[in-house]
């Protein structure tokens, strides 16, 4: 390029804004997290906790939420795929991310080449709660009352590829009872019809479900996890492996990510700013209240977060196809 050329060139990408990279980013103008799921839900619960710490480190700017729920959140994720990448526009979504490569055969975006991995922030458990009127009291009497309502059973997800999803596919694949799945945009509004009895049961993120079980507009039977919680709300319910399904343990981690192409120096501050947010007292006494555990390893790197979702997308992949299950 003459030199002429590259004067034009520079001027050009001023004028536009195009590939100004983190220079005055992000300013005054407000970043947008989009969130896959309803409003009022876990993964929203972690994104308006999260935008509230990653506010200072990045100058004091609005951080903003945008629910863009549906299909399992999918559509949210697209819409991040395909967003500019500027670094206005985020995404943070959870274990979704491993699992709609297997769970949902026709995604309009590739998991691992159109984001930036910009960290992860935590790790989270289920739980299997049921609606308040629900006849069982413990796990072994709720464990009879299913072989008795065989067919009648409605269960409540996020949609197909939602962590509740996956969850309850486990479940029923563990106790070889099916049940009739009732996918919602998010688990905030399953989680109104649990209360109201219009849906049996969920599995759903501790972030959703503590306040419930702690207000008993609820019945809790069980966790997800290898060992018992240890939050005050939580921590004289089951595993269920101790009620016998062996092996089963899940986990729900959440992430954030730019648009493939954000600028690295953009990615460099969103980072940074994440991980002043994970060390934030606030942040963590917060998110574990609701049983959560902020990420403090490794996979605050994004290099680290992209691994350990391919590693994700690996592990899971072959469990849910031996569940032998399949969404389009
Ligand atoms: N808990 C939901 C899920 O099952 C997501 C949400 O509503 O935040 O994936």
């Amino acid at each position: 390029m003459n030199k002429l050329l590259v004067i034009a060139a520079a001027a050009a990408s001023v004028f536009t804004g195009f590939q100004a990279g983190a220079q005055g980013y992000p300013g005054t103008k407000p970043i947008s997290i989009v969130v896959p799921f309803a409003a009022g839900g876990p993964t929203d619960r972690v994104a308006r906790d999260l935008a509230e710490a990653m506010r200072k480190p990045l100058g004091g700017v609005s951080i903003v939420i945008e629910n863009a729920a549906g299909a399992g959140g999918s559509i949210g994720a697209n819409k991040v795929a395909k967003a500019n990448p500027d670094g206005y526009t985020l995404l943070l979504h959870h274990i979704g991310m491993a699992t709609m490569p297997t769970l949902v055969r026709n995604i309009p975006f590739k998991v691992d080449s159109d984001f930036e991995y910009l960290g992860m922030v935590n790790d989270v458990p289920m739980t299997l709660i049921a609606k308040p009127m629900m006849a069982a009291n413990t796990y072994k009497e709720l464990a009879a009352w299913i072989n008795q309502n065989k067919g009648k059973i409605n269960l409540g997800n996020a949609g197909v590829g939602s962590a509740s999803h996956l969850c309850g596919l486990l479940f029923q694949n563990a106790l070889q009872v099916d049940m009739t799945t009732v996918p919602y945009k998010g688990t905030a509004p399953a989680m109104t019809d649990l209360i109201g009895g219009q849906i049996d049961l969920m599995c759903d993120q501790t972030t959703n479900t503590t306040s419930q079980i702690e207000a008993k507009k609820v019945k809790a039977f069980a966790v997800t996890t290898a060992q018992r919680l240890g939050t005050p709300v939580l921590k004289d319910i089951p595993t269920l492996q101790e009620s016998g399904l062996k092996g089963f343990e899940i986990t729900i981690w959440h992430g954030l990510y730019a648009p493939k192409g954000t600028p690295a120096d953009i990615q460099a501050k969103l980072s940074a700013a994440l991980k002043v947010a994970l060390k934030d007292p606030d942040f963590i006494k917060k998110q574990e209240g609701l049983g959560a555990i902020v990420v403090h390893d490794k996979r605050m790197e994004p290099a680290e977060h992209k691994k350990f979702v391919a590693a994700e997308i690996a592990k899971l992949s072959p469990i849910i196809k031996a569940a032998g299950v399949y969404a389009d």
